[in-house]
This record gives structure tokens, sequence and C-alpha cells, in this order.
């Protein structure tokens, strides 16, 4: 089986955007800039969020940091995100989720300029993507996507399978499957026969949100199966897919941790880097 490396991916993007950004810069005078807004202390919020800055640095996208107590009022953090829009050093603005149970999601994300939208959350950017004319994408399956180009896994004419139906990860991942020409099945918690579906599929994509829901005999021999699960267990990182079981079975296969979590962070500059581009041309 092949393993699909998420981490080596990342690097070769993150090798191209930083010599990108150089000459960027250098030739418009300043760096992309990405503001991070960071509301609360969540444990794990604080880690994406480090990642993320840490990431920025790494291959000369300027960050700017605003952590706020969780107490912050909706009048307050919109205010920042106004401010942020309006900021000529900011090219993209990211709102780190999950946001404290006072604060709206919807609602907040409506607060940020379409075009400084790093996450592509707004809905004109999910209104454009869904009509072929996306200006940024969603983090996560443009990561995924990303993957299956750099290993030559073409999806077209493939019957794919996505588990996952969320704003975020489900639902753009059927659609950037579809655009790449295969014939995608999304499928959910009210999914009837969903092994049945699986068992047929040429790629499954595993974003249910289940720690090792998945194993051998929900995959057809020679699939592609990419685990988009996280969660954090006492031994460190697992996936959706229970991966020790798809040796000798699947053709190839992202694993956790190592796989899609670190193309995340990587699309969020991809995604900087563009907005940058659109603000500077
Ligand atoms: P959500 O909880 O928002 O969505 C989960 C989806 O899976 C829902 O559509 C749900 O169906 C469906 N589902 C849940 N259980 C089952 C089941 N037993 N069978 C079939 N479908 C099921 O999660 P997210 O989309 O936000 O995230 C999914 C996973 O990906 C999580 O583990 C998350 O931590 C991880 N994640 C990883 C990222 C990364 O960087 N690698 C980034 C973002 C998320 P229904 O709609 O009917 O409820």
């Amino acid at each position: 089986m092949k393993i699909l490396s998420g981490k080596a991916v990342s690097k070769h993007l993150r090798e191209n955007f930083k010599a990108e950004v150089a000459e960027l810069s250098a030739a418009k005078g300043r760096p992309p800039g990405l503001a991070v807004v960071l509301v609360g202390d969540d444990p794990a919020s604080q880690v994406y969020v480090s990642h993320k800055i840490k990431a920025c640095a790494q291959v000369g996208v300027r960050s700017f940091e605003h952590r706020k107590p969780s107490e912050l009022s909706a009048a307050e953090l919109k205010q920042l995100i106004e401010q942020l829009n309006q900021d000529p050093q900011v090219d993209g603005i990211l709102v780190q989720l999950p946001l404290p149970s006072h604060l709206h999601q919807e609602e907040v994300l409506s607060w940020i300029s379409p075009l400084k939208d790093a996450d592509c959350l707004t809905a004109e950017n999910l209104g454009l993507l869904w009509t072929g004319r996306a200006r940024t994408r969603p983090c996560t399956p443009a990561g995924v996507m990303e993957i299956l180009k750099y290993y030559d896994i073409d999806p077209s004419g493939m019957r794919a399978a996505v588990v996952g139906r969320s704003q975020i990860v489900g639902k753009p991942m059927s659609l950037m499957l579809l655009e790449a020409d295969a014939t995608v099945t999304t499928c959910h918690s009210r999914t009837k026969n969903l092994r049945e579906i699986l068992l047929q599929s040429d790629l499954v994509v595993a974003a249910a949100g289940k720690a090792l829901l998945f194993g051998k005999e929900d995959f057809k021999k020679g699939a592609v199966v990419i685990d988009v699960g996280i969660h954090r267990g006492e031994e460190g990182l697992y996936g959706d897919v229970r991966f020790d079981e798809l040796e000798d079975h699947a053709f190839a296969a992202t694993p956790v941790p190592g796989g899609v979590g670190p193309m995340t962070v990587t699309m969020l500059l991809a995604n900087t880097i563009a907005l940058y581009k659109h603000h500077m041309s």
C-alpha cells in the first residue's frame, strides 16, 4: 500500500510558497499578511493557532495575532474584525473556531470581508466555489485534492464516497471531487447501507468524526482511503480509519497523524497568498 504523506506534500508546497512569497514581497514591497483571531482558551484551538502562526513564519507570511478573553462581547469582536477588514497590511483573516457559545458562528463569519476570508467560510466565497469561480478554497478538502495530485491519483471517472456533510469538510469535499470528474456519493449519519456504498467506491474520504470507525471490511480491495478524522487518545492522535488494517488491502491511504492534518494549515497559506495577489494586482 502506498502511504500518502500529507507531511511530505506540505513540505513540498511550503518550499514553493516560501520562494514565491520572497519574490512577491520584494516586487510588491510588503509580504502577505494573515490576521489570526482566537477568542477564549480552548486548548486544541491554542495548539492549532500556534501551528498556523509558525507556518506563516516558515514561508514569510506576516501574521498578526489577536488573542482575546472568552468574555469578549459580540460588539467588541465585530469591531476588531471590521478594523482588520480595513487594515491594508492584512490580506487574510482567520477566526479560530469553535467560538465561545455566546458568539454566533454564522454571524461572526458574516463580518469577515469575503476579500479577506482566508478559510473560505463566507457565503460569497462558498457561492463562488459552487459556481466554479473559486477565490479561495476550504482548507481541508483543498488539502485532500493536493495530496491526490501530488501522488498522481486522478479522481476522474472514479466512484468516490465522502462520509460527512459538514460545511467545512464533507460538502466542499464532495464538490471538489465532482469538479475533478469523480462520481460522488455524499454519506452521513442517516445513510442506509453505508458499507455497501463504500465497498463500491474506488476512493473514500472518511470525515465522520468518529474514532477508528472504519476498517478493512469497509473498503474495496485496491481503494484509495483518505482519513480526515482527528481524535486525541491516550497514545496520541487517531483518525476515523483503522489504518493498520489497510496494508495489503488498500491501494493507498493517508495516515493519522501526518496525513490530511498538516495540509489544512498549508492550504490556509495558499489561500492567504491567493488573497494577497488579488489585493496587490
Ligand atoms: P462534523 O461533526 O461537523 O460532521 C461529521 C459528519 O459525519 C456529519 O455530516 C455526520 O452526519 C457524519 N457522520 C457522523 N457519524 C457518522 C456515521 N457513523 N456514519 C456516517 N456518517 C456519520 O465534523 P467535521 O466535518 O467538522 O469534521 C470531521 C472530522 O474531521 C473530525 O474528526 C474533525 O476533528 C476532523 N477534522 C480534521 C481536520 C484536519 O485538518 N484534518 C479539519 C477539520 C476537521 P450528519 O450530518 O447526519 O450528522
